[in-house]
C-alpha cells in the first residue's frame, strides 16, 4: 500500500486513499482535492498518518521503501516547479506541515523555507532579484527550524533581533536591510551553535527528514495530549506530513498571505470575512507581529479602519480568491477556512476546511443553506451540535464588554448573571424578594439550598464538579453555575469572602460567565437570547424526522411553561419532595416525619393536602390537554429535618412538642446509608398515609382544571425506586381506590395511569412481572447508574474525573449514559416490560434524557420518550431527530 501521495501539478487523484482524512490527514486530503479541483495549489507530497503511527511506535527506522517514495516525490515537485531542491542556482524551498484526521489549531508543528542554506540563499537571492527577501526567508528559516526541529528556545531568537533593531534604531521587522539580515543569520547560527555544541544542519536532505521526524514527534508533545483529552481526540490516530512548495507572500508589496472565512464564523452572515498582511508569510498573521489588515472593503469601512483592504489594495488577486471561495463552498457544501498567499500578484491556496464557527453561526448557515439550496434539511439537521445550542438558550455576556476577571471555576451551566454577592439560601431568597438580583457563593450546595438557588440569578460554589449538587440543579432550573472555584474562600462569621487575591464581602457586585467559568468583579452587560428565526425553522425541522417524544423534568409552573416553550411534550418527571422543601411548608412536613403515630401523621398531612392539591393544579393548568408524571415521595426524610438548636426551637415552637421529643424522634430516623435505605416506595408501603394524601392531590387537582380549562391532561402517577411486583401492587392499589374515592366525591374523573421508575437493577431484571402492574415505565438512569456502579454520585467528585482520565469511563457515567453496562439493563428492561405489555409507555428521565449520545441509545432501544431539564429540550428535540435519521 502507498505511504506517499503527491498532489498539484496535474496529478490525478484516482487512488481514494488520497483523498481520505484518516490516511492523508485533513489538510493533505484537502490539498490534494483542491488541486484536483484546479485549483492553484503549489505541488506537494503528503506522508501518510500510518507512517506516523508506525513511527511513534519503532522509532527512526524509516523503510528504504519510503525513503524512496519520498526522493521520487520530490522530484514530482522538482519537475512541477522547474527548481531542484538544494541547487546552489536556483533552489526549490518546501514547507513541512503537519495534518491530523481533525484539524487541532496551533496545536503541532510546520517549518516554512526548508532547503535553504549558505549556498541556496545566494541563488534564492540572484533568481527573485531581491536579496533582502532571500536573507528574512533565511533567518525565519533557522528561527523556525532551531525551535521545531532542534528544540532551541525561539525566545533567544527573538532577543537577538530585539538587539539587532535596538542597535539600528528600527522599529519594525520590515526596515532591516539585507545587510542587516546577514548579520542576524550569523548570529542565529552563533545561537544554535552555543545551544547545541554543533552547527546549524546545512545538508537540505538532512534538513527535510529533521522536519518530518519532528512532525510525527508534535503529535506526541504535552501541548497536543492536552488539546486531544480535552476534545475527546483518539491518541492513536498520529498525523499525516505534508511536503509542499514554498509561495512566497514576503516577496514585497505585490505579495500577501492571508487567512479567510467564506462566511462570518461569529455571525453566520453571508460574507467573506478575513485577515490578510503585505509582505508576510503565514505565520506573521496569527502570531501578532504586525496587526492584520481586513480583507474586504466593507467589513473595513464597518470597522472604521483606515488601512486598505486587500479587495482594494489587490482588486485582481481579490476577484481570483473570491471566486475560489464560491467554488469551494458549493463544492464542499459547507462554509470554509482557507488559507492563502499571493506571490508577486499571483494567487496560491494552502489550505481549506470546514470552519469552526459559533453556534449562533452555525444555525444561521444551516438555515441560509438550505434556503439557498446548498444542503437539505436532513444535513443542516445533522450538522448542528446539539450541544452548542445550550449557548443560545440562555443570556450570554455582550461579547463587546470588558472584562475584570477574578477567578475561574468550571463551566458548570451555562449562561451568565451578575448581581450582589450573598452567603446563604434564606438572605438569598429575602434580598430576591425586595427585587435585587444576586449571586448565592456557597462552600457547596445541599437540597435546603434549593430556594435560595432558585431566588439566586447565579451559583458560584468553591467546591464540587461538574456533577455536584450546585451544578445539577442548576442546569435544571436553567441558573448560570461556576462550580470547584478553589479560589474562592469563605469566611462566614465576617460574612466576607476572597476570590483569587481580591477581598469582598456580601452585598458586593459580581459576574459569572457558566459558559467559560470566569468570576468577575463588577456587572458586566448581558444580551438575551433569540428563539425565533433560524432557531425556530431548524426546530420545526427537527420535530419533523423524530420518533421520540421529549418531555421534562420539572415541579414549579414558571419552569414547566418554559419548558412548554421549549416544546416539552409534557412531563416526564415532577419530583413532589421538592415541594415540600418550599419554606411555608416545611413545618407541618417536618411534624410528619416527627410524628410518634399514625394519627400524628395524618394530622400533618391534612394541612399539606391543600398545598399539595394546588402545587398540582398550577402544573396541570399549564400542562393541559399532555401528560404528566407525578412521582411520589422519593427522599429519606432525614433530608428535611431541622439542623442545629435553633430550628428545633422553632419548630418545638410550631407544632407544640418538647424539643427532646423532637431530636430523639430525629435520632431514631438516622440512617447509616440514606441512598439504600429508607426512601422511594418503602416509605409508602411504611407510612401509606403519606402516598394517599398525594395521590388524592393529584387527582382532586386534575379533577378541579378539568372544570376551568376543560382540557385535562393526564396524570401519570409515578412510584419509585421499585425492587419487586408486589410493592407496586400494594401501592397501586391504593392509588386505585384513593382515585375511586376522588371521583366518587367529585362525581367526575379523569384518565390517568400508574407505572414506575425502573431504577434498580432487580426492577431492570424483573421487568416482565413487574409490567402487568405498571402501565409505564421510566428508567431513572441516575439511580440505576448508582445501583448498578455501585458509585454514590455525591461522592464520586473525588475519584471519577480521575477515572476518565485513564480512561476508566471513556465520559462521566452520571453525564452521558454507560451504554455497555447500564444501557443493558435499560435494554433488557424495555424488552421484557414490552413482552408482557405490548402497549408499555417507555420513557428516561435521569441526567441522560437530555445527552445527545444517550438519546442515541434511547432511540435504538425504542423508548417512547426522553425527559430533560427544561433547558435540555431543545438540544433533547434535535439530538432525537438526529438519532432517528
Ligand atoms: P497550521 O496547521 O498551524 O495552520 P500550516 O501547516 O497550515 O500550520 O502552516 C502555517 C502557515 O504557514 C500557513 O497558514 C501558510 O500561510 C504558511 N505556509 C505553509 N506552507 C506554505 C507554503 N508551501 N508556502 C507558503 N506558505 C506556507
Ligand atoms: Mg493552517
Ligand atoms: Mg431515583
Amino acid at each position: 500500500i502507498k505511504q506517499v501521495y503527491t498532489f498539484g501539478g496535474g496529478v490525478k487523484h484516482e487512488d481514494p486513499r488520497s483523498r481520505d482524512k484518516i490516511i492523508c490527514g485533513g489538510k493533505g486530503a484537502n490539498l490534494a482535492e483542491m488541486a484536483g479541483i484546479g485549483l492553484p495549489v503549489p505541488p506537494g507530497f503528503t506522508i501518510t498518518t500510518e507512517e506516523c503511527v508506525k513511527y511513534l511506535a519503532e522509532g527512526a527506522n524509516f523503510s528504504d521503501q519510503l525513503r524512496a517514495d519520498v526522493a521520487e516525490a520530490l522530484t514530482h515537485i522538482e519537475k512541477t516547479v522547474g527548481k531542484r531542491f538544494g541547487d546552489a542556482a536556483d533552489p526549490l524551498l518546501v514547507s513541512v506541515r503537519s495534518g491530523a484526521r481533525v484539524s487541532m489549531p496551533g496545536m503541532m508543528d510546520t517549518v516554512l523555507n526548508l532547503g535553504l542554506n549558505d549556498a541556496t540563499v545566494e541563488g534564492l537571492a540572484k533568481v527573485s532579484g531581491d536579496e533582502r527577501f532571500a536573507w528574512d526567508s533565511y533567518r525565519r528559516f533557522i528561527q523556525m527550524y532551531s525551535d521545531v526541529v532542534l528544540g532551541v528556545e525561539h525566545h533567544l531568537f527573538e532577543e537577538a533581533l530585539e538587539i539587532a533593531k535596538e542597535d539600528n534604531g528600527y522599529e519594525n521587522d520590515t526596515e532591516l536591510t539585507a545587510a542587516d539580515w546577514k548579520k542576524v543569520v550569523a548570529e542565529y547560527k552563533g545561537i544554535v551553535e552555543a545551544e547545541l555544541g554543533r552547527a546549524f544542519p546545512l545538508d537540505v536532505n538532512e534538513q527535510l527528514w529533521g522536519a518530518i521526524q519532528a512532525v510525527f514527534d508534535s503529535w506526541d508533545s504535552d501541548r497536543a495530549k492536552v488539546y486531544r483529552r480535552l476534545n475527546d481526540i483518539p491518541g492513536d490516530w498520529g498525523t499525516a506530513v505534508n511536503v509542499q512548495a514554498m509561495v512566497f507572500g514576503n516577496m514585497g508589496e505585490t505579495s500577501a498571505t492571508g487567512v479567510a472565512f467564506t462566511r462570518d464564523p461569529a455571525t453566520g452572515e453571508k460574507a467573506y470575512y478575513g485577515e490578510w498582511l503585505v509582505n508576510a508569510q503565514g505565520e506573521d498573521v496569527v502570531a501578532g507581529i504586525r496587526t492584520p489588515q481586513y480583507l474586504t472593503k466593507a467589513a473595513r469601512e464597518r470597522a472604521g479602519a483606515k488601512p486598505l483592504s486587500m479587495e482594494e489594495v489587490m482588486p485582481a488577486a481579490y476577484g481570483e480568491l473570491a471566486d475560489v471561495f464560491e467554488l469551494l463552498e458549493k463544492h464542499y457544501k459547507d462554509m470554509q477556512d482557507i488559507e492563502f498567499t499571493v506571490e508577486r500578484g499571483k494567487l496560491w491556496m494552502l489550505q481549506t476546511r470546514s470552519g469552526k464557527r459559533t453556534a449562533k453561526a452555525a444555525l444561521k448557515m444551516a438555515v441560509d443553506m438550505v434556503a439557498e439550496g446548498l444542503i437539505d434539511e436532513t444535513t443542516a439537521i445533522k450538522r448542528i451540535d446539539p450541544m452548542a445550542l445550550d449557548q443560545l438558550l440562555h443570556p450570554t455576556l455582550d461579547p463587546k464588554a470588558t472584562r475584570d476577571v477574578l477567578g475561574k471555576g468550571l463551566p458548570a451551566s451555562p449562561g451568565a448573571a451578575s448581581g450582589t454577592i450573598v452567603l446563604d439560601a434564606d438572605t438569598a431568597e429575602k434580598r430576591a424578594e425586595l427585587g435585587e438580583s444576586v449571586i448565592l457563593v456557597r462552600v457547596e450546595t445541599s437540597p435546603e439550598d434549593i430556594h435560595g438557588m432558585h431566588a439566586a440569578k447565579g451559583i458560584l460554589t468553591a467546591r464540587g464538579g461538574m456533577t455536584s449538587h450546585a451544578a445539577v440543579v442548576a442546569r435544571g432550573m436553567g441558573r448560570c453555575c461556576v462550580s470547584g472555584a478553589s479560589g474562592v474562600s469563605i469566611d462566614m462569621k465576617s460574612r466576607t469572602l476572597k476570590i483569587g487575591n481580591r477581598n469582598l464581602k456580601e452585598g458586593d457586585v459580581i459576574t459569572l460567565d457558566g459558559s467559560t467559568g470566569d468570576i468577575m468583579a463588577g456587572e458586566v452587560p448581558t444580551v438575551e437570547p433569540e428563539l425565533a428565526g433560524d432557531f425556530a425553522e431548524l426546530m420545526t425541522w427537527a420535530d419533523k424526522h423524530r420518533r421520540m417524544k421529549v418531555r421534562t423534568n420539572a415541579e414549579t409552573p414558571a419552569d414547566c411553561k418554559m419548558a412548554r416553550q421549549f416544546g416539552a411534550e409534557g412531563i416526564g418527571l415532577c419530583r413532589t419532595e421538592h415541594m415540600f422543601f418550599d419554606a411555608s411548608r416545611i413545618s407541618a412536613v417536618r411534624q410528619m416525619i416527627l410524628a410518634e403515630d399514625e394519627a400524628g401523621r395524618r394530622a400533618a398531612l391534612k394541612k399539606l393536602l391543600p398545598e399539595q392539591r394546588d402545587d398540582f393544579a398550577q402544573i396541570f393548568m399549564v400542562m393541559a390537554g399532555l401528560p404528566v408524571t407525578i412521582r411520589l415521595l422519593d427522599p429519606p426524610l432525614h433530608e428535611f429535618l431541622p439542623q442545629g438548636d435553633a430550628e428545633f426551637a422553632d419548630l418545638s415552637e410550631t407544632i407544640g412538642i418538647a424539643v427532646d421529643t423532637l431530636k430523639r424522634r430525629a435520632d431514631e430516623l438516622h440512617e447509616a446509608n440514606p441512598m439504600l435505605g429508607h426512601r422511594g416506595c418503602r416509605l409508602g408501603i411504611t407510612f401509606p398515609e403519606i402516598y394517599e394524601m398525594q395521590a388524592r392531590a393529584i387527582f382532586e387537582a386534575a379533577c378541579d382544571v378539568i372544570d376551568k380549562v376543560g382540557d385535562a391532561p393526564v396524570p401519570e402517577v409515578m412510584i419509585p425506586l421499585v425492587a419487586t411486583r408486589r410493592e407496586l401492587a400494594i401501592l397501586k392499589k391504593l392509588v386505585d381506590e384513593t382515585a375511586a374515592q376522588v371521583f366518587a366525591e367529585k362525581g367526575k374523573s379523569v384518565e390517568y395511569i400508574v407505572g414506575t421508575m425502573i431504577e434498580l437493577p432487580r426492577a431492570a431484571l424483573m421487568a416482565g412481572e413487574i409490567a402487568e402492574e405498571a402501565k409505564f415505565f421510566s428508567f431513572g438512569t441516575n439511580d440505576l447508574t448508582q445501583t448498578t456502579l455501585g458509585v454514590s454520585r455525591d461522592d464520586a467528585a473525588r475519584f471519577l474525573s480521575p477515572y476518565v482520565d485513564k480512561g476508566i469511563y471513556a465520559r462521566d457515567p452520571f453525564v452521558s449514559l454507560d451504554i455497555e453496562g447500564v444501557g443493558q439493563l435499560v435494554q433488557l428492561g424495555a424488552e421484557r416490560g414490552r413482552a408482557t405489555r405490548a402497549d408499555l409507555k417507555l420513557g428516561i428521565c435521569g441526567e441522560h434524557g437530555g445527552d445527545p449520545a444517550s438519546i442515541a441509545f434511547c432511540e435504538k432501544v425504542g423508548l417512547d420518550y426522553v425527559s430533560a431539564s427544561p433547558y435540555r429540550v431543545p438540544i433533547a428535540r434535535l439530538a432525537a431527530a438526529q438519532a432517528a435519521l
